[in-house]
């Protein structure tokens, strides 16, 4: 960070001075707020905003503003800001009272049972925005302005908030360089933009000219300078201009008000810099505004401008007809003035200057309503008059995609526990929000707290929620996630780490099952030298040892195949031997992804198991009695592995019944009752037509063994239409 500089510090001081002062610190008293909101509002109104404001006085008692003021002041100063925009009582109330939560720790509901919903929403969005405004990082400027707009579904929130700025910005004075530097830079970055995107041209030119000041003060002093002499040399030139446009216009009898616009020292700053101009060029322009009642009177205005200057050609903007992206309605034109100077003219109605000025809040200014709690309803209807406006004219809807202000259909925005920004496709999960954070805390999390409360996984985001991700070292991604992630790089993460996982699982399951091979021979991997084997390798076309076990665990390769060739290799006198398996494999559900239940016999925990390795699926189980095992014992006895069940099983293994029942109606349904009734899960049913009077219907069905599977059936039986039930392979 730049340290001030001797020649800043003496405009530091002048803005600390300039800050303390009175009329700025503290603008408003109560009286003239009240007297202010008696213009437009009732009376009653007046009074409840009278009680928002002894309300806020006491809980900011004790409390002082580094310019040496009482606290009070500050939401009497946002309270006069909005008040001059011709809020509604809500918004006012929420402006007094706008501090509290954050200062004085009052409850949200304290204030909703004391002032109403309407009005703690607005200060507990206020509050909000506050923190979303503290996480700082410049990538997240577009981001935040979103989150912003997202969160603020009533808009109210964001003039608070715009209004608590301004009033911060013109007392910046008084914080320290440091301080000083950073929210200057934020109101460039943040604030102005906003006030920019909602149409609000005066805040957005307070801030900037306010923003530049606190952030450069000596060249903000220098072109300054420079701008008032210029001034001085033109402004009996300005005047002759402005009235000769006045004049023409009277004899056309079109009511007018001509004014020369001031350019701002920062949008001077900004042109310098981006546009590589110098200053005598951007200042050798004048520039008018024209203001008129109607709007065909602004076509009028245009025709008799260009009759009174030649205009230049190419420089003619109709943004009546297509309005700029905010809102902003006016005709644009450039005419060459005397001694060839050019002149800019703006041309535009009463509204659309309120609207130019004012954007959102000119709407509220403009359109004095009967019921100002409506603020939300003609929010909408501003919104809405946008969106007709960009489509009559047919352009980019870029300024509505950013605005919406609760709809935004493609994207949501948490909040990490940081406190950044995260932007997700909407319909994302904790999981989708786990991988974009990085991808070992998707592949390692357990659990999730949306809001600080333990919620699924699987539960869809929603923008302001924030998301913490409960991560364990030894968690892996779950195959079932791939049902629910949105996002690609989810998507793209949880099948690499399921694959390696499968891979790690292969290799794992690949050197039980070749030791077990080995045993017979009085031998282990560990025992074998296979620096000496390597030729070994090349026969089942592998290069490491890893490779050659996770062949034999996803069943590539035969574990007694290898462990021959092995022993063969090791010892030419081997004779060989039949290598069986040692022992049975134990199972216990829960194993993870390379050994597989086989589907068609549904083994349970309690029937006879035996396993085969299948290419690419690893170890498969199927019960003694299935048919398919049949076959496989004819062909290849010896790639049949016994297996067991372990003491105690985990989960729940999934099986086939067939059930025959009379006709009935809602005979499936106690079916299904029955199962569930019995603590089971309930995959699939399926219904087949035997006959006129009999159905046959197929369930898979999920239990822990086969006591529960007889439970199941048990219960099943009882349904008076059930003609018979069981188990069946598919
Ligand atoms: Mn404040």
């Amino acid at each position: 960070m730049k340290k001030t500089s001797v020649s800043d510090s003496r405009f530091v001081t002048a803005l600390a001075e300039q800050a303390s002062q009175s009329a700025i610190a503290a603008p408003a008293t109560l009286t003239s707020l009240k007297a202010l909101l008696l213009t437009y509002l009732p009376e009653e109104q007046v009074s409840s905003i009278n009680s928002a404001y002894d309300y806020a006085f006491h809980a900011h008692d004790g409390q002082f503003r580094r310019t040496g003021h009482a606290y009070i002041t500050h939401p009497l100063a946002v309270a006069q800001i909005l008040a001059e925009m011709r809020m509604d009582h809500s918004t006012i109330m929420a402006a007094l009272l706008h501090d509290v939560i954050e200062d004085s720790r009052i409850a949200k509901s304290t204030l909703g049972s004391r002032f109403g919903e309407p009005v703690a929403e607005i200060v507990d969005g206020v509050s909000k925005l506050s923190t979303i405004f503290q996480s700082r990082a410049e990538a997240q400027a577009e981001n935040f302005q979103k989150m912003a707009l997202a969160m603020a579904k009533d808009i109210r929130v964001i003039m608070v908030k715009l209004a608590d700025r301004l009033h911060n910005m013109r007392t910046i004075g008084v914080m320290s360089d440091e301080q000083r530097r950073r929210i200057a830079r934020e109101t460039l970055d943040y604030y102005a933009p906003i006030a920019n995107r909602l149409g609000m041209n005066a805040v957005k030119v307070e801030f900037e000219e306010l923003g530049f000041h606190a952030l450069y003060p000596l060249r903000a002093d220098r072109i300054g300078r420079a701008v008032a002499k210029i001034r001085g040399n033109r402004k009996a030139l300005l005047e002759d201009i402005a009235t000769s446009i006045q004049a023409s216009l009277n004899r056309e009898g079109i009511a007018a008000t001509v004014q020369s616009r001031e350019k701002h020292l920062f949008s001077i700053y900004r042109k310098m810099k981006s546009q590589h101009k110098s200053f005598k060029d951007i200042m050798d322009m004048f520039g008018f505004r024209v203001v008129v009642e109607q709007e065909d009177a602004c076509y009028r205005t245009l025709g008799i401008v260009h009759s009174l200057y030649k205009p230049v050609a190419g420089r003619f903007k109709d943004y009546i007809a297509i309005p700029k992206v905010n809102g902003y309605q006016s005709l644009h034109t450039t005419l060459f003035g005397m001694h060839g100077i050019p002149i800019e003219v703006q041309i535009r109605t009463k509204q659309m200057d309120q609207v130019a000025e004012y954007g959102i809040a000119g709407h509220w200014l403009y359109k004095a309503e009967e019921d100002p709690m409506q603020g939300n309803r003609r929010t909408r209807q501003w919104l809405k008059d946008l969106l007709d406006l960009q489509r009559r004219a047919g352009n980019p809807l870029e300024f509505i995609e950013n605005l919406k202000v609760d709809l935004f259909p493609d994207e949501v925005y948490v909040f990490t526990p940081k406190g950044d920004i995260m932007s997700l496709v909407r319909g994302s999960s904790a999981v989708d929000f786990a991988y974009s954070v990085h991808t070992d805390v998707g592949n390692q999390c357990v659990a999730c707290r949306i809001d600080r409360t333990l919620a699924p996984l699987s539960q869809q985001l929603q923008s302001g929620q924030s998301v913490e991700i409960i991560t364990s070292a030894e968690a892996r991604p779950q195959p079932d996630w791939l049902t629910f992630v949105v996002t690609s790089k989810a998507r793209a993460g949880i099948r690499h780490a399921l694959k390696s996982q499968l891979q790690t699982e292969s290799i794992a399951l690949g050197r039980k099952l070749l030791n077990q091979s080995l045993r017979h021979a009085q031998t282990s991997i560990n025992d074998l030298d296979f620096r000496r084997l390597r030729r070994v390798f090349k026969e089942f076309g592998v290069k490491k040892l890893n490779e050659l076990l996770s062949a034999i665990g996803n069943g590539a390769l035969m574990s007694y195949v290898v462990a021959q060739h092995l022993l063969a290799a090791d010892n030419p006198d081997y004779e060989a031997v039949p290598v069986e398996h040692a022992g049975p494999m134990a199972l216990g559900g829960g194993e993870g992804l390379v050994i597989n239940y086989s589907r068609c016999c549904g083994p349970v925990p309690g029937d006879a198991i035996v396993g085969h390795m299948t290419p690419g699926k690893g170890f498969v189980v199927h019960t003694e009695t299935c048919r398919n095992m049949a076959e496989i014992r004819r062909r290849t006895p010896r790639e049949i592995i016994p297996a067991r069940w372990t003491k105690t099983t985990e989960g729940e293994f999934l099986t086939n019944l067939r059930i025959e029942v009379t006709h009935k109606k809602g005979v499936i349904a106690e079916i299904a009752l029955a199962i569930t009734d019995a603590d089971a899960g309930l995959e699939r049913i399926n219904v087949e037509e035997r006959n006129a009077q009999l159905s046959s219907i197929v369930v898979v069905t999920s239990v822990m063994n086969r006591d529960h599977l007889a439970k199941v059936m048990r219960r099943v039986r009882s349904v008076a239409d059930v003609v018979s039930i069981n188990r069946i392979s598919v």
